[in-house]
């Protein structure tokens, strides 16, 4: 029988940044990782070759080890701003943290292409042998929020056995020019498929894009971590919190928030009815309102050879035409459940749009507190969105979250010595001189308690 400390469900990139900070913050606990994939790094083994982080590279991956090279793009959508590693380059970074950080340590045991079964009990998915763990302090699950991706998930309509259908993976296999592309989805897969054709010179006119909801979306500019870009940075984060405040309603603040820059849309005669959390930058953005052919007849029931049914009517279609499939969910399990459980850490966003902060938090809080009250008082979980509204409900709990850690030296102390944290340091090492940057500080500063009661009072009627 095999022995651990911490049984690690998952070898994804919330397992990573859980370990990692686990590593750093303990001197002894023992850890077993089963993953069923034959390298770290979960989803993106299996994602489209084209895939980019969504956010600069430098506040993903695991606090220990850097995965930005500290560069600015000059080509390409993301001019400009701080690089998205590709799909490639995060798991060959995982795959390298794995090797020369986890292993060597002494204290991690890698169990990949086994498939976890329940009561510390792992199978290998190549010669069927069973192992059984016994845990001594807790197993983490990291597979609770069920990632999807179109390469591995099964679409909810039916498609005509004539009807060439690929996930947006195949994209770059294409030989022969189909008479049109039909782009199935309208989140952020969906935008990456559009945004990847027309960079590879497909006309606008041949793309048909099926965007069943429309979305309000971040604006990358926001999400620069450096002096630099403070302004739209931090200077975003002040603009939330005045919109909040100065808002007499709902809809009213969905209005301020665009006027202020944090949420943006494609369209601007449609009014978006998701979220969740995508980022564009104006490049993309002008792209995609280059499309013409964007269909807003609600979910596809089923493809056949001549036409595509939809909740609300129908469109034509033909074999000549290729469909591709973005409508995989990325998270599938949106209901939230305490992270710790009696002996079960389930990791979760505790900051929003930063899983993988979230799960080096979770873990620094496990190896420094005690009680699993306090433990769980200071990881609520930041449900992750879908509606446009829980924007509310995410902003609430983050700011309920903050202020916790905020009241811990040693929280502030470690947050600051984040790398995932790329907001805190930001603030930290803002001159003291420098009257504009000072400003924005007043600004988030004076509006964070007014913005916390406002938003109490929108959480309530949101109920
Ligand atoms: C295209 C895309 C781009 C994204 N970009 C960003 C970004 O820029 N920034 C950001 O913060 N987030 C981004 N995300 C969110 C992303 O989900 C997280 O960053 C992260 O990669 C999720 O990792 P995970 O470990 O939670 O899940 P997964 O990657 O799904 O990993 C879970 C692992 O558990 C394994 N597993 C499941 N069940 C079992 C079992 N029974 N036994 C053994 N193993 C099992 C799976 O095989 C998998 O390897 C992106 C997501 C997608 C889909």
């Amino acid at each position: 029988m095999l022995e651990t400390d911490y049984l690690i469900i998952g070898g994804g990139a919330t397992a990573m940044a859980f370990v990692d900070t686990l590593l750093t913050e303990t001197e002894q606990d023992q850890i077993l990782i089963v993953d069923r994939n034959h390298q770290p790094g979960g989803h993106w083994n299996q994602a489209y070759p084209f895939v980019r982080l969504h956010q600069p590279s430098s506040f993903y991956g695991v606090s220990s080890t850097e995965l930005s090279k500290g560069i600015k793009d000059q080509v390409g959508f993301n001019a400009g701003f701080f690089e998205l590693a590709s799909g490639a380059a995060v798991k060959a970074y995982f795959d390298d943290v794995m090797r020369h950080r986890f292993l060597p340590s002494g204290r991690v045991q890698y169990f990949p292409m086994c498939n976890y079964e329940g009561d510390g009990k792992f199978k290998s998915l190549l010669t069927g042998k069973e192992e059984h763990v016994k845990v001594n302090k807790k197993i983490v699950d990291t597979t609770y929020l069920q990632t999807r991706i179109p390469a591995t998930h099964t679409p909810n309509f039916t498609v005509a056995k004539e009807v060439p259908f690929i996930p947006i993976n195949e994209l770059v296999h294409i030989q022969e020019p189909p008479e049109g592309f039909v782009v199935i989805g309208g989140g952020k897969t969906g935008m990456d498929a559009c945004v990847w054709l027309l960079d590879n010179q497909v006309p606008a006119e041949r793309i048909t894009w099926i965007v069943p909801r429309d979305s309000w979306l971040l604006d990358r500019k926001t999400t620069q971590p450096s002096q630099e870009f403070f302004e739209s940075t931090v200077g975003n984060m002040a603009a939330q919190f005045e919109s909040v405040v100065q808002a007499a309603s709902i809809p009213d603040l969905f209005n301020r928030l665009e006027e202020n820059g944090v949420l943006t849309r494609i369209d601007q005669n449609v009014r978006p009815s998701m979220f969740h959390g995508a980022t564009v930058c104006e490049t993309e953005l002008e792209m995609l309102r280059s499309i013409e052919k964007v269909v807003r007849m609600g979910r596809v029931q089923s493809i056949a050879a001549d036409q595509i049914i939809l909740d609300q009517g129908s469109i034509p279609t033909t074999p000549h035409h290729l469909h591709i499939d973005c409508t995989a969910s990325a998270i599938s399990n949106l209901e939230i459940t305490p992270v710790f459980q009696d002996g079960r850490i389930i990791p979760q966003t505790v900051r929003s749009y930063q899983p993988l902060f979230s799960a080096s938090l979770i873990a620094y809080i496990e190896a420094k507190f005690d009680s699993e009250q306090e433990k769980n008082a200071l990881c609520q979980v930041v449900p992750l969105p879908n509606h446009d509204t829980d924007w509310i409900k995410m902003l609430t709990i983050f700011m309920m979250n903050q202020y916790s850690w905020n009241q811990h030296k040693s929280i502030r102390k470690w947050l600051l010595g984040n790398r995932l944290d790329g907001f805190s340091q930001l603030l930290a090492k803002a001159d003291r001189h420098d009257p504009v940057k000072q400003a924005i500080i007043k600004r988030m500063r004076d509006n964070i308690m007014p913005a916390m009661m406002k938003l109490q009072q929108f959480m309530q009627e949101l109920a």
